[in-house]
């Protein structure tokens, strides 16, 4: 290299570090931090100005938000530059060690997940540092298994693509975004993929937490200035695992801050699982590009549980229980019929009753169940409308919605709408001058006549009694 050479190498260093000071300014640190600090000066190619980004998804983002007032600094910075090209040069050496910090020795109770310390001032990223406040990955649940889980129709798609995340080493899909209502098994097939990819393979980085401990994490490596360091543990996973993901929407920073992590780890081939309560596409709050950047792979959804599927996971719990203690078949048949909203609830129905059962050594009967989850089964009720009954009534008997509300007092349509009246009062909190309000503004001692009517017919007619049971169910869910 030539002396001349040589100091114009040293110019350009200068006055890259001009820019960036310029950039810090203007941006403020923990922007800079984010999406600046790992630009790296390349050199100086005719008049355009090289610089290297780690991935190409920062490349992508500086380019849309940074590039042009780089350019101008840079001009600013010397007349002879009239552009910037950023190429994408990862740097390896700092990711490894990174990764190096994450490898915590396995115990006996949890599998070995990686663990992660960001953001103590001056903690430099060694093994013995490390203590629990500091795990990234959040304790795993050992009965959430892939053993564990009863399948049903309704969350078969989502067991199979989890199973099959946990058992292949390629990526079938990525990242897998399962998305359901509350307690309906997504915490669970997550932990479930966590427990099978480290049973086969103990050395892969496994990453699981909720998306607002990603947040506090992220919100924490802000404040203590080590963005970097945050980014590259995160970065050096293979597999990352983000529940709840619906939290991330609206905080900006945060928001930005896992999309980029995102990228990075897919374009580095890790694999990422997402859970949320709802779509991609209903995710509001998030950007765009990020909804639909989280749809690219396979998109499963747990459906609201079935008769037969909640009756199942009751069974598979009570076989667990049966040394201490037997639930009869039909309290489990009561239970999946009433409890009908989620599994966590069902779970917690059970648990109840075995308690009880257990403790003041009471047999369990369907009406000591019913005793012990009065307040449960109270506040299931209270969400079934008149309008449900009316609709799932007449189109039991064949009706029209309208035959409920109607003067018409033949046989085939006044029954029908008694047994409605019936299950108003049973199944909802209403009185009965509003039920007889509901039904076409009828007096309340209808209602009641319509009440005693259907009791005595339930006591003589099986037919009837099964017609009323089986509306009840469904109406439940
Ligand atoms: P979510 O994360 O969707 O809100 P969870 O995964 O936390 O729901 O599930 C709630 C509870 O129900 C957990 O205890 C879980 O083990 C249990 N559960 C849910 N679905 C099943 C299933 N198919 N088989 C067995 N247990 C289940
Ligand atoms: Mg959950």
């Amino acid at each position: 290299m030539t002396v001349r050479a040589e100091s114009a190498s040293f110019d350009l260093e200068r006055q890259w570090s001009a820019v960036q000071n310029q950039l810090r300014a203007e941006y403020g640190d923990a922007a800079f931090k984010t999406w600046l600090a790992s630009l790296s000066l390349e050199g100086l190619e005719g008049d355009r100005v090289r610089l290297g980004v780690p991935t190409r998804f920062l490349r992508d983002w500086i380019a849309s938000h940074y590039a042009d007032r780089i350019k101008v600094l840079w001009r600013r910075a010397n007349p002879v530059v009239d552009g910037i090209a950023l190429t994408v040069t990862p740097t390896p050496s700092k990711v490894t060690k990174a990764s190096d910090a994450m490898v915590m020795p396995s115990t006996a109770t949890t599998p070995r997940m990686a663990h992660v310390s960001i953001g103590e001032p001056e903690q430099k990223a060694s093994v013995a540092e490390i203590g629990p406040s500091a795990d990234v990955s959040a304790p795993l649940d050992p009965r959430c298994t892939f053993e564990n889980f009863v399948v049903g129709k309704p969350n078969e798609l989502a067991f199979a693509a989890a199973k099959r995340v946990a058992e292949l080493n390629e990526l079938p899909f990525n990242p897998l975004f399962i998305y359901g209502g509350v307690g309906l098994g997504k915490t669970h097939l997550m932990h479930a993929i966590a427990w099978e990819i480290q049973r086969q393979d103990p050395s892969r980085k496994v990453v699981y937490l909720s998306a607002e401990k990603f947040m506090y994490q992220f919100i924490r490596a802000l404040r203590f200035k080590d963005t970097m360091r945050f980014k590259e543990l995160f970065r050096s996973v293979d597999v990352l695992m983000v529940d709840d993901v619906q939290f991330i929407g609206g905080k900006d920073s945060t928001q930005e801050e896992f999309f980029h992590t995102f990228n990075t780890l897919i374009d580095r081939g890790s694999q990422i699982v997402i859970s949320s309560d709802r779509s991609p596409a209903e995710l509001s709050g998030l950007e765009e590009r990020i909804r639909s950047r989280l749809g690219w792979g396979l998109v499963v959804d747990i459906h609201p549980s079935t008769y037969e599927l909640r009756l199942g996971i009751l069974q598979s719990k009570a076989e667990g229980l049966a040394a201490q203690v037997k639930v009869p078949d039909r309290v489990l048949e009561f239970l999946a019929t009433r409890i009908t909203s989620n599994i966590r609830e069902l779970e917690g129905a059970l648990n109840r009753i075995v308690a009880q059962a257990t403790l003041v050594g009471r047999a369990i009967t369907l009406e000591m169940a019913q005793e012990v989850l009065q307040d449960l089964l109270r506040a299931h009720e209270r969400r079934i409308t008149i309008e449900e009954i009316q609709k799932k009534v007449a189109e039991h008997y064949g009706l029209k919605l309208s035959d409920m509300h109607s003067a018409r007092r033949a046989r085939v349509v006044a029954r029908p709408r008694q047994v409605a009246m019936y299950l108003a009062k049973q199944l909802t909190p209403r009185s009965l001058p509003e039920i007889g309000r509901r039904f076409g503004g009828r007096d309340h001692t209808t209602v009641m006549h319509a009440i005693r009517k259907i009791e005595e017919l339930r006591s003589q007619d099986s037919v009837m009694n099964e017609d009323i049971e089986k509306l009840r169910r469904q109406l439940h869910g």
